[in-house]
């Protein structure tokens, strides 16, 4: 069976692992790298799974989760799988989430040969006391390391995509309630 849409679907690959679990968070993940490669072989007949179902992609997404949580020859072996497996238009956007804790200039240097062209960093805030109310394990610092070194040599097809994540705060969600349950500014 093949799925039929008006537009060209995109792809979107949902990572559930993190190093550990910031406490705001409503999407699902897990801290438990123990089942990363348990995972992997689900992840790997899922897609053969879906082999033949659709005719082409027009981008790929790898969300999270932390997609940069796993090694780059897991997030390899992925990309293999997804890329052996189905379709893609050409100039396909391929992006990565990614913590800049994880983003050493090796390892961006690595998921740039892997293919992706665009990098969601999920920097949340620029205030070290904010990012630790918030749980995150990033600093401040290495947000604004991470962000130079990704705009001192960007990605492959499409340098016009400033590689960066913006933080929507919404009505009912659990980042702005339990920023009101602790009375700190919006
Ligand atoms: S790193 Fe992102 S996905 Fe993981 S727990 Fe924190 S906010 Fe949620």
């Amino acid at each position: 069976m093949v799925f039929k849409t008006m537009f060209i679907p995109g792809l979107y690959v949902h990572v559930p692992f993190c190093r550990s679990k910031c406490p705001y968070c409503a999407f699902y993940s897990i801290a438990s790298a123990s089942l990363i490669p348990r995972w992997l072989n689900a992840f790997k007949k899922e897609i053969s799974h879906y082999k033949g179902h659709f005719d082409e992609f027009d981008s790929l997404y790898l969300g999270g989760g932390t997609p940069t949580f796993l090694e780059v020859s897991d997030l390899a072996g992925m990309m293999e799988q997804i890329f052996t497996h189905f379709d893609f238009a050409r100039d396909t956007e391929i992006t990565i989430e990614a913590n800049p804790c994880d983003l050493t200039r090796e390892k961006t240097k690595s998921l740039r040969d892997l293919g992706f062209n665009r990098i969601s960093l999920g920097v949340q805030s620029f205030e070290d006391d904010e990012l630790s109310f918030l749980g995150r394990r990033h600093t401040a610092m290495q947000s604004k390391t991470a962000l130079m070194d990704l705009r001192n040599r960007p990605l492959n097809l499409n340098p016009n995509i400033f590689p960066a994540t913006s933080c929507l705060l919404k009505n009912g969600r659990p980042l702005q309630d339990f920023i009101k349950r602790e009375c700190l500014p919006p």
